[in-house]
């Protein structure tokens, strides 16, 4: 199975009028990713990530990472410039914002943490003492 080798945000070689053009043979990365749409968690059927402009998902770098141990959290990515801003997907953000973390990525590869912020508070104090303990470099 060959390798995904591209760059984040970069257009996949094998992408066609029809979808991928390597679909039964598509590297291991595509074929285990599941974003939560694709698995009925977040939105409906208008909000595809294609549609919509974000995409879901919560890596477990993300999950089991110990700052966000006992908070809720879902990563959002922008899946172009400014997606946020269109007005069903800053709906869905605002939505989701009032009740967990919402760690948003953009292409240019900024992050950004929205939600309660009590809970925003938590992660960057939990941050701040992480840094603070760790050994110097
Ligand atoms: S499924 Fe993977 S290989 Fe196919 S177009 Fe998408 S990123 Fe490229």
């Amino acid at each position: 199975m060959p390798s995904l080798d591209k760059l984040p945000y970069s257009t996949c070689r094998n992408v066609c009028a029809t979808g991928c053009a390597s679909y039964g043979d598509r590297p291991s990365e595509c074929h285990d990713y599941r974003c939560l749409w694709l698995d009925d968690a977040v939105g409906d059927s208008d909000d595809r990530p294609d549609l919509l402009g974000l995409m879901f998902d919560l890596p477990s770098l993300i999950e089991d990472h110990p700052d966000y141990q006992g908070i809720q959290a879902i990563c959002a990515r922008e899946l172009h410039p400014r997606a946020r801003d269109d007005e069903r997907a800053a709906a869905m953000l605002a939505r989701l914002a009032r009740v967990m973390i919402v760690r948003l990525s953009s292409p240019a590869g900024r992050t950004e943490l929205m939600g309660p912020r009590h809970l925003v508070e938590l992660l960057v104090e939990r941050a701040r003492v992480r840094l603070a303990s760790a050994p110097p470099s």
